[in-house]
Parts: C-alpha cells; sequence; structure tokens
C-alpha cells in the first residue's frame, strides 16, 4: 500500500506520531487528525500559511536577516512584508562576535506591530545568521503577539541543530500562544536527508482549517513511501529521546565539531565568523581580509571519497 495515495492531510503512522512527538514536548495535547498537517517540505507549509492567512492590505513581520521565501510569499498572497533588523552589539574584546549578540531593539520591534499585523514569521535557529532565540526574546515576541492579536508563524526546521548547551524553545508553548501559533518543521533537517521533502505543520485546527483548504487545492497528496519512512525514523526517536544514541543528541554533537573545525579554518585565513548558536550556517566578516589585500582562496574542489 505504500505505493499507493494516502490520506490527504498526512499518512496516519506520521501525524500519529508527529502529535505524540511534539504534545510531549509541547506539554499539549495533539490531535493527529486536526491539529497535525503533513507538507511537502517545510516549504509548502510555510506557503500554505501565508496563502492561507494573509489577505490583501495585511502587514506580515520579518526578522533580519531571513530565509529569503519569506518575502516573496508574503507579496504572493497580497500582504506587505514589514522588516525588523536583528542589530549586531560588540562583543567583548579579544571575543569572537556570536550569533547571540545580534538582537532585536524591544522598543522598535514594538514599534512594527500596527492594526493591520496578521502575523510575524520567526526562525529559531534562523538561517542564515545560526542565532536560537531566547527565552526571553521569545517571551518579548510573545507578548506583542497576544497584546495585538497576532498570529506567529514559527519556523523551526533547525529544531535539533543547537549548540553549546543551549535550548531550542517552541514559541507555542508559551502563555497564550498555542492558539495563535502554527509550527512548521522538515523532515529533511531532522535527519539530514534534504531530498526527502517532508514537513508538517502543528497547531490549532482554527488555523490549520484553513491551511488544509490551500493544501487540498494545491498539492493534495504527499508521497506515501517517504512519510512512512519519517513516521518510522519519529518512532525510534520517540523511544530512545534525550538517550545518548538518540539521533537527536548525536547530531548536533556532530555538526558542532564542523562549525568549530570551519571556524578555524576561516580565522586562519583571516577572516571573521559571527559563531552560529544553530543551524547549518556561517556568516563571516570579510571587510578586514579584503583590505589587508589577500586574495580568497583557490577554491578547494570536492575529490571522490
Ligand atoms: N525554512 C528554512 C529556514 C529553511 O532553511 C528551509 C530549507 N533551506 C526550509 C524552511 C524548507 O525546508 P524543506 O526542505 O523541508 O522544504
Amino acid at each position: 500500500m505504500l505505493h499507493q495515495y494516502t490520506r490527504v492531510f498526512g499518512h496516519p503512522a506520521l501525524v500519529t506520531i508527529l502529535a505524540r512527538f511534539f504534545g510531549k514536548l509541547l506539554g499539549q495535547d495533539i490531535d493527529p487528525l486536526t491539529n497535525v498537517m503533513v507538507t511537502v517540505g517545510a516549504y509548502e507549509a510555510l506557503f500554505c500559511c501565508f496563502q492561507a492567512l494573509v489577505d490583501s492590505g495585511d502587514e506580515v513581520i520579518i526578522i533580519e536577516p531571513y530565509f529569503d521565501c519569506y518575502e516573496p510569499m508574503v507579496k504572493m498572497a497580497g500582504g506587505t512584508p514589514v522588516f525588523i533588523p536583528l542589530r549586531p552589539k560588540t562583543p567583548a574584546p579579544g571575543k569572537l562576535m556570536s550569533s547571540g549578540d545580534w538582537q532585536l531593539d524591544p522598543a522598535e520591534l514594538a514599534s512594527k506591530f500596527t492594526r493591520r499585523t496578521k502575523a510575524i514569521v520567526l526562525n529559531s535557529p534562523n538561517n542564515p545568521l545560526g542565532k536560537v532565540f531566547s527565552k526571553k526574546e521569545m517571551e518579548l515576541i510573545a507578548d506583542l503577539c497576544v497584546k495585538h492579536d497576532v498570529l506567529c508563524f514559527s519556523d523551526e526546521v533547525y529544531e535539533w541543530l543547537v549548540y553549546d548547551g543551549k535550548k531550542h524553545i517552541r514559541i507555542a508553548s508559551l502563555p497564550g500562544m498555542w492558539d495563535r501559533t502554527i509550527t512548521i518543521g522538515s523532515a529533511g533537517k531532522t535527519f539530514s536527508a534534504t531530498g526527502w521533502k517532508v514537513g508538517w505543520t502543528f497547531g490549532p485546527d482554527h488555523l490549520l482549517k484553513h491551511l488544509r483548504t490551500v493544501h487540498q487545492n494545491c498539492v493534495y497528496h504527499c508521497p506515501t513511501a517517504a512519510q512512512e519512512a519519517v513516521a518510522q525514523g519519529f518512532q525510534r526517536e520517540f523511544e530512545r529521546y534525550g538517550k545518548p544514541e538518540s539521533y537527536f543528541v548525536q547530531l548536533p554533537q556532530e555538526l558542532q565539531q564542523k562549525r568549530d573545525r570551519l571556524v578555524q579554518s576561516l580565522l586562519a585565513v583571516g577572516m571573521k565568523p559571527i559563531i552560529p548558536e544553530g543551524t547549518y550556517f556561517l556568516i563571516a566578516d570579510l571587510s578586514d581580509f579584503s583590505k589587508s589585500g589577500a586574495v580568497a582562496p583557490a577554491p578547494v574542489l570536492p575529490t571522490e571519497g
């Protein structure tokens, strides 16, 4: 049967385990049939959020720097993107800048919420900076969402890629946020298999029902075999959650080592990396590098094996 169509809004095995898994993490009762929807990657999940919930004239707050598709997706839905930058603070002398040094100015953020604000897009851990928003920063955003009756599209595709003992906070778990948040995840990022293109959303039925309308009238079914494989992956992780043999424990440890190696390599050629607290990404300051007249090293071509 894995060669045939499955349930339109998510293969039963997958929505069931996603509801159990994230229900436990959030401390929230999640109904697999009404609170979860499977999508073709997180990308389709984002598209459904904007198409389903943003109307012409609505404003959507986007935190800079951001994953590039948010802006055109808001515009395609007829909305207006409103940008708020993360601003860098100078690190202590002798210390490298971290993605955590990039912060929202609370007054500036508050000034972006207007009568027309429909939603804010939150992406923690953030692509491309690698910033992992702290509980305090999340609470600031959550309080403004509640105060102004604004939705939150929380793109958490890098939720397991968090380094240096930092914790990923799920904004849907903060007071008043479950009812106004759509959380977005990706099996591609979760299991390091980006070609699988299995994503999901979870949130309250009164929001997800509109996403189901969009999904039903564009993509309709997602591939069954990939959904079954992801369901089995989550089932295994559910059983060994938090244990050393868990993939979700091992993956960030492995990538943190790779991050550190990349940082050393960039420093060695005169660049100033901004140490990412999470994600696959690293941004480096090249200003000194180009001032010194240094020539960029020749790219190293991948070799077989
Ligand atoms: N959100 C972010 C922040 C991403 O970086 C990506 C992929 N680069 C996606 C969503 C899309 O993920 P998927 O491959 O599951 O569609």
